[in-house]
C-alpha cells in the first residue's frame, strides 16, 4: 500500500476496526516517511453482482453507491451513518438472496424507497421526488397524503427540495 501523499511503502497501522456490518476492516495508517495519515479498507471479495439499468446497460454493483444514495436523501436528517450502512448490508441480503448475479436498478430503488419510508418521511419524499420524477407540488401533496394514510406523521412544512 503506497502512501497517497508521498508514495512511500512504509506505514504503520494506528487503528483498526470493523465497519459496514462487520464485513469490512478499516485501518487507519500513518506513513512512516511523511507522517500523514490515511485509511485503507479490507473486505472479503464477493462474487460480482451486476446492476441492470433501465436502458439495459449493466454496471457492477457497489455498496458505496447504495450508501451514497441513501445518505443523499437523508442529508441534514437525524439518521446516523451507521444506520445507513446497516441498511445497505441488509439490502444486499435481501436483493442478492438466491445467489443472483444481476439485480435491476429499480429493485435497488424500491428497496431504498422502503428503507427511507421507514426511517424518515422527509427523506422519503425527497427521494421519491427524484425517483418518481415529481413535476409539481401536487405530486408531493398526493405522496404526503399516502404517507399520512400509512399512519405516519409528516409535517409538509418541513419538506425541503
Ligand atoms: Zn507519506
Amino acid at each position: 500500500m503506497l502512501c497517497p501523499y508521498c508514495q512511500s511503502e512504509r506505514s504503520q497501522v494506528v487503528d483498526s476496526r470493523t465497519s459496514d456490518g462487520n464485513d469490512t476492516i478499516r485501518r487507519r495508517r500513518q506513513c512512516l516517511s511523511c507522517d500523514q495519515r490515511y485509511t485503507t479498507y479490507e473486505r472479503v471479495e464477493m462474487r460480482p453482482v451486476w446492476v441492470v439499468k433501465r436502458d439495459g446497460r449493466k454496471q457492477p454493483y457497489r455498496r458505496e453507491k447504495l450508501i451514497e444514495g441513501l445518505a443523499k436523501a437523508l442529508q441534514k436528517r437525524d439518521v446516523p451513518l451507521q444506520t445507513i450502512q446497516r441498511k445497505a448490508v441488509e439490502g444486499e441480503q435481501i436483493l442478492f438472496r438466491n445467489n443472483v448475479s444481476e439485480v435491476t436498478s429499480s429493485q435497488i430503488g424500491d428497496y431504498m424507497m422502503r428503507v427511507l419510508k421507514d426511517l424518515d418521511g422527509v427523506a422519503y419524499l425527497r427521494f421519491m421526488s427524484v425517483y418518481r420524477d415529481f413535476s409539481s407540488p401536487e405530486d408531493f401533496v398526493s405522496e404526503i397524503s399516502k404517507l399520512a394514510a400509512d399512519q405516519r406523521v409528516v409535517n409538509p412544512a418541513r419538506v425541503e427540495a
